[in-house]
């Protein structure tokens, strides 16, 4: 069977005048509309037939039809009530494809999904932290996440130590996973545009260091909530004498700290 493609302008003004829609601002709807993109995300993602994805927000189905046209199984969750009707129709015809109707924060994703999978998503903006910290810190079996965010939210979780953006995100990111920036997406290709510049994240998850991870982030947010101050002032709730014993320069910031430091440190106050 042949499918019209989603992913352009014409046809998405088609699909949501048909339904009598309109984007809502509140679910942080902006459809994608420019079928590069999908084909990069898609890209991205690296797809093999057969694979799992779990896709967060399919929308009118944009991305989900170039997941699906990759071969992939996909488990679309969607909280929008208006959507599957939506997607009933503009994905008819696809066997691969699984809706689930609720909210990506409320839902069991263990039992959702208990098989190695990846993660394909144009996140809704405000809960992108969230989403991906769910993702990361379940524990679930996902080996990739590649999702759209805000630009500003990308740089925030790749950056290193030593910049003015590195901070509780990163290192939470990070923790679990090695993000690259696939690529940065203007607003005019999606609607309605977005005021920001968007990127793609890769997000290739790997095992974490071993250590009490609840300790390691209670140092990690104690350090960063004080960023200006010196790790002497801003950690001396752990004890100024363990810290000055741990071989770490207290007279440094927790903006300088790679994650690797942190977790020596976090060793050492533990021990
Ligand atoms: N994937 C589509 C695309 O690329 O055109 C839509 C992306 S749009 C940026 C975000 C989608 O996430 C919307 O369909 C919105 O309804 C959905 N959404 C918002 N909050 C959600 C939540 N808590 N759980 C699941 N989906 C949600």
């Amino acid at each position: 069977m042949l499918h019209p493609l989603i992913a352009d302008p014409h046809a998405t003004r088609h699909i949501l005048k048909k339904f009598k829609l309109r984007a809502v601002k509140s679910l942080g709807q902006n459809f994608l509309i420019d079928p590069l993109v999908v084909e990069k995300i898609v890209a991205a993602a690296e797809i093999s037939a057969g694979e799992d994805v779990l896709e967060i927000g399919p929308g009118i189905g944009t991305l989900t039809q170039g997941l699906l046209e990759a071969g992939a199984n996909v488990t679309a969750v969607e909280l929008d009530k208006k959507l599957p009707a939506v997607l009933k129709e503009t994905l008819a015809g696809y066997k691969n494809f699984r809706l689930v109707e609720g909210d990506i924060l409320k839902i069991n994703l263990s039992e959702l999904m208990p098989q190695k999978f990846k993660v394909a998503a144009n996140l809704p903006y405000y809960i992108t932290t969230q989403i991906l910290l769910t993702l990361l810190e379940k524990k679930l079996p996902v080996t990739k996440i590649v999702t759209m965010v805000q630009k500003e939210v990308a740089e925030r979780m790749t950056a290193a130590p030593g910049s003015k953006i590195y901070g509780a995100l990163s290192l939470a990111v990070q923790f679990r996973s090695q993000p690259s920036i696939a690529f940065e997406v203007s607003p005019e290709s999606f609607l309605p545009s977005p005021e920001v510049t968007s990127a793609v994240v890769v997000c290739d998850v790997r095992r974490p260091p071993e250590i009490d991870e609840e300790f390691f982030f209670k140092v990690v947010r104690t350090a960063f909530a004080q960023r200006r101050k010196t790790l002497l002032n801003s950690l001396a709730c752990f004890g100024k004498e363990k810290l000055l014993a741990s071989g770490i320069d207290v007279k440094r910031r927790a903006e300088t700290l790679s994650l690797e430091e942190f977790a020596a440190l976090c060793k050492f106050l533990k021990g």
